[in-house]
């Protein structure tokens, strides 16, 4: 099990290794997930992930791993959500100066290592640039590490036949969110999401292979209403919410090992 920041009392923490913990933050997001998904469904996955990463590490031998997981933020940059009934966002120099100043009062007590668990991709934009502020502001060491790796085999094998662009509150999230709490998903009032402007659309490319600028909007039902998901939640469930979860910390136990022999 992974020792969670607030559950330290001021004693326990002043004798905590600061400049070999890790400290992870867990970045979620508040903001629509479809009919069927709750709106803090990044943040449900966020604090699913803490405890799946604990066992894996336990798996991997690694029980005492020094890593102390701070509290999920909960509410992230969901500005391609935000006319979604429900959905919060925070501005992008909102978000920026909340995780400055977090990373800096983490600083001020000795902490050398963060480590950045992004659960919600539209967040990370801001945390890629505030990274390197922090690195060379403050010469911290500064980790990304994503939440789902959605492009894993065995992550993809769960995916039901023919539901092309699974994404954002399609049936690998709502999978996950089952796996936390089945009664949190009501499943009988899912539609299918389609990428209409999305696909083929070249105005907003900007360079690589990122194509940003998609607008949840854009994410359609076959009668063209807006609905923002990618993907068909349909078919989710909740042990295929556990393989995701469980193959996901997985991956993240090497990376864990690398920044936990970095030396800045
Ligand atoms: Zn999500």
């Amino acid at each position: 099990m992974i020792r969670k920041y607030r559950e330290l009392t001021r004693l326990e923490m002043e004798q905590v290794d600061k400049e070999e913990t890790i400290v992870l933050i867990p970045v979620g997001a508040l903001e629509q997930h479809g009919n069927q998904a709750p709106l803090g469904t990044d943040d449900i996955i966020a604090e699913a992930m803490v405890e799946y990463l604990g066992k894996a590490l336990e798996e991997a031998g690694e029980a005492d791993f020094p890593i102390l997981a701070f509290p999920v933020i909960p509410v992230g940059l969901s500005t391609e959500h935000k006319n979604f009934c429900g959905s919060i966002t925070l501005k992008p120099d909102t978000y920026y100066h909340l995780l400055y100043d977090i990373s800096e009062s983490l600083y001020r007590h000795g902490f050398r290592k963060i480590a950045f668990l992004v659960c919600h991709g539209g967040n990370l934009p801001v945390i890629q640039i505030l990274s390197r502020e922090l690195r060379s502001e403050l010469g911290m060491s500064p980790f990304i590490l994503s939440s789902g790796a959605f492009g894993h085999p065995d992550v993809q094998a769960t995916i039901s036949e023919g539901n092309h662009y699974d994404f954002h509150g399609g049936e690998m999230e709502t999978s996950m969110v089952m796996a936390v709490d089945e009664t949190l998903v009501k499943l009988e009032t899912s539609e299918a999401g389609i990428p209409s402007a999305f696909v083929g659309n070249q105005t907003l490319k900007t360079g690589g292979n990122v194509t940003i600028g998609w607008v949840s909007e854009d994410w359609k039902t076959a009668e063209g209403k807006p609905i923002g998901i990618g993907g068909d939640p349909g078919g989710a469930t909740a042990e295929k919410g556990r393989i995701i979860l469980e193959t996901s910390a997985k991956v993240l136990v090497p990376g864990l090992m690398e920044i936990r022999k970095w030396k800045a």
